[in-house]
Formats: structure tokens, C-alpha cells, sequence
């Protein structure tokens, strides 16, 4: 492991990994404009949000009956 394979962030000075995208330290994007970046992120959200549904639409965990219908109501609430 040498050290040389990491760079440091521009904005926070923090040695991070060079794969990484986000400092993990400040936050910031990392080689990624903020257009590509707000991009990737409405495109996340989009996914996270269809996956949820699908999980919501759908009973894969065989729980009783009760656990069911309590853990649906939360999740709805929530959004
Ligand atoms: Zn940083």
C-alpha cells in the first residue's frame, strides 16, 4: 500500500482513494462536474425509489400477517 496511490481532495486536503467519486471527508465530487454529479444523483433516486416501490408492491419476506401490514404503513408514511 503506498501512498502514492492515493490523491488528496482539492477542497478538504484528505488523502482519499483515486476510484472514489465523493470525498469521503467533505463530501465533494471528486473529477465530476456538478451537472454529472446532480445528474447521477436524480437517476439514484429514481432507482432507489422504483426499488422501493417494487419492495412495497411485493411481499418477499414471509412475516406474519400483522408485520406486514405494520411495516407498510411506515414506509408509506414516510414518503
Ligand atoms: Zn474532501
Amino acid at each position: 500500500m503506498s501512498e502514492d496511490r492515493f490523491k488528496s481532495c482539492r477542497y478538504c486536503g484528505n488523502r482519499i482513494h483515486p476510484r472514489t467519486r465523493q470525498c469521503p471527508y467533505c463530501g465533494e465530487q471528486i473529477g465530476v462536474g456538478w451537472f454529472s454529479a446532480a445528474c447521477m444523483l436524480l437517476v439514484a433516486l429514481v432507482v432507489l425509489g422504483l426499488l422501493i416501490y417494487a419492495i412495497c408492491r411485493r411481499t418477499p419476506i414471509p412475516k406474519p400477517k400483522q408485520r406486514i401490514g405494520e411495516s407498510a404503513l411506515v414506509i408509506s408514511a414516510k414518503w
